[in-house]
């Protein structure tokens, strides 16, 4: 793939380039604010799974808070610093990683809590699905314990068969939860966004770390709920929709006229786990597979032996 294929066929991409963010889902958090406002009266917030951070440009650049820390942001991965956000660098299903992210909000919770994460996918649909609602269970726990009343929470969810069980979840703890699908976010991809607001626990409700909100002993047929306890949640697209689609593979040259010019990544990764596997290629000591078709046939001289 060269260089600029990517650029073509995906505009998202090149424009978070050229628009100077880390990547392509800086619009997915932008086009959801279009739409919900999220950013509106937030000075502190905690962007979950936020490697390489372009969410956490994003928010570190709308929001009112003052100071370094007004962003705290996680990822399991190292992130390159951005102003005014402090970084974990953490596992967000740890109870460790939990717990040194409340520790920052004791006594000063945050307005919004977002969630970005993906699990490496597996091609397994359900598995790929649990591993996503378990994230994003985490997540909720997190959320639970340091946003302030009327909070907002926005995470990624996959839309699979098992997703009402997490909507009805999500509505114990909000007021109002819709599942959101930017213009950013392709098509072709089960990824929404659930974009709960009004954090409003129930009456005695104590946040508890050690309790993960959903049931371990996974059983296909109790996730299906039925009856009073299904809930469906609105579904929105947003983000204008005239603009550019993501599906959609665009000319390199601009819609001005002016000629296509290459934009390096803002940001790239740090440490990535492919980069000895690059170090090894550029040096020719990369294995390559071996397949019978290209072992010698090797005879063997009986009469020498
Ligand atoms: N929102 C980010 C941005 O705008 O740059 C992109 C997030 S990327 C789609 C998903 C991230 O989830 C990855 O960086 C991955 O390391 C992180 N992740 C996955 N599982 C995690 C976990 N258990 N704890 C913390 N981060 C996790």
């Amino acid at each position: 793939m060269g260089r600029t294929s990517k650029d073509k066929r995906d505009v998202y991409y090149r424009l978070a380039k050229e628009n100077g963010w880390r990547a392509r889902s800086a619009f997915k958090l932008l086009q959801l604010d279009e739409e919900f406002q999220l950013f509106q009266g937030v000075t502190r917030a905690v962007d979950l799974c936020a490697a390489p951070g372009s969410w956490s440009q994003v928010l570190s650049q709308k929001i009112g808070g003052q100071g370094s820390g007004h962003v705290v942001a996680v990822d399991l991965q190292a992130m390159a610093p951005l102003p005014g956000v402090l970084q974990i660098q953490g596992d967000i299903t740890q109870l460790s990683t939990a717990k040194e992210i409340i520790q920052h909000f004791e006594g000063c919770p945050a307005d919004l809590v977002v969630c970005d994460g993906a699990p490496d996918v597996t091609g397994l649909h359900d598995v790929d699905e649990y591993m996503q609602a378990q994230l994003l269970l985490a997540a909720l726990n997190i959320a639970t314990h340091v946003l302030k009343p009327g909070g907002c929470f926005v995470a990624k969810i996959f839309r699979g068969r098992d997703v009402t069980l997490i909507y009805s979840q999500l509505r114990v703890f909000f007021s109002s939860v819709v599942c959101a699908k930017p213009r950013s976010s392709r098509n072709s991809s089960i990824e929404a966004f659930a974009v709960c607001r009004g954090y409003d626990p129930p009456a005695g409700f104590l946040p508890d770390l050690t309790k993960p909100l959903l049931d371990h002993s996974y059983d296909p047929d109790f996730n299906q709920l039925d009856g009073p306890t299904r809930i469906i949640v609105p579904f929105v697209t947003c983000g204008d929709l005239s603009s550019y689609d993501s599906d959609r593979s665009y000319p390199l040259d601009l819609e001005d006229g002016s000629e296509y010019k290459y934009t390096p990544p803002t940001q790239p990764p740090i440490s990535p786990p492919y980069q000895e596997a690059c170090t090894l290629k550029k040096k020719g000591r990369l294995a390559k597979e071996i397949r019978p078709q290209d072992c010698p046939i090797t005879t063997v001289d009986t009469m020498t032996q």
